[in-house]
């Protein structure tokens, strides 16, 4: 009798074991503090509070092309972090982010400089952009209802109108890039002269760059 049962004891040891080392992995996937701040992660596993338009996931881009397989915001780690408190403080005076581009390869920073050649609207690959790095949004503002506020002009539109300095706008248009870039400088990030959408997170410049392609399954 003993004989005929030890097999089946050592299997369902065994499954216990598998069983236990499973849940482990799965519980400890994401314990808030132990990611490193310069790990990259997913915003949406993060935050539900943002509005996607991933634009490089469509053909509406300047490269009029699809060079995303889909639309996902990965980021470092602390850049989330910091979106995160922006988002909020934005969210209690009816407004969210909303967000064109996150974290991009280095193959399709390539891609765009093969295009656009001009380093005021697009970064040489050789350096390397802080895009590359996980450390740069492409965003604007949208009230609660989701409807975009007048920045002016397009997102990638390249052209001195995009500027933050550029003069001619009405006071509602240079108050709205005001409430985005007032707020993303409190949690220290970078605006870019050239670009009303683009922000640097000021730390993530010492990042690496990276060419790893997010999981669309
Ligand atoms: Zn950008």
């Amino acid at each position: 009798m003993i004989s005929t049962l030890k097999p089946l004891l050592i299997l369902l040891f065994i499954l216990y074991v598998v069983k236990c080392n499973s849940q482990t992995v799965a519980n400890s996937s994401k314990p808030l503090a132990m990611i490193n701040d310069t790990t990259f992660v997913n915003l949406k596993e993060y935050s539900q509070d943002f509005v996607y338009d991933m634009k490089y996931a469509t053909e509406d881009n300047f490269l009029k092309a699809k060079v995303y397989d889909c639309a996902k915001c990965y980021l470092r780690y602390k850049t989330v972090k910091a979106l995160i408190l922006v988002n909020e403080r934005l969210m209690k005076k009816g407004f969210k982010i909303k967000l064109f581009d996150c974290y991009r390869p280095l193959d399709i920073q390539k891609k765009m400089w093969a295009i656009v050649s001009n380093p005021i609207y697009v970064a040489n690959p050789s350096n390397g952009s802080i895009h590359n790095r996980g450390g740069a949004v492409d965003i604007t503002l949208v009230d609660l209802n989701g409807k975009e506020l007048d920045m002016g002009t397009a997102f990638d539109y390249f052209g001195i109108e995009a500027s933050h300095d550029y003069p001619n706008f009405s006071k509602e248009i240079k108050n709205n890039r005001k409430l985005l870039k007032k707020n993303m400088e409190k949690e220290h990030f970078n605006s870019f002269d050239s670009e009303w959408w683009h922000y640097n997170l000021k730390t993530g410049s010492k990042d690496s760059v990276s060419n790893f392609k997010w999981d669309c399954n």
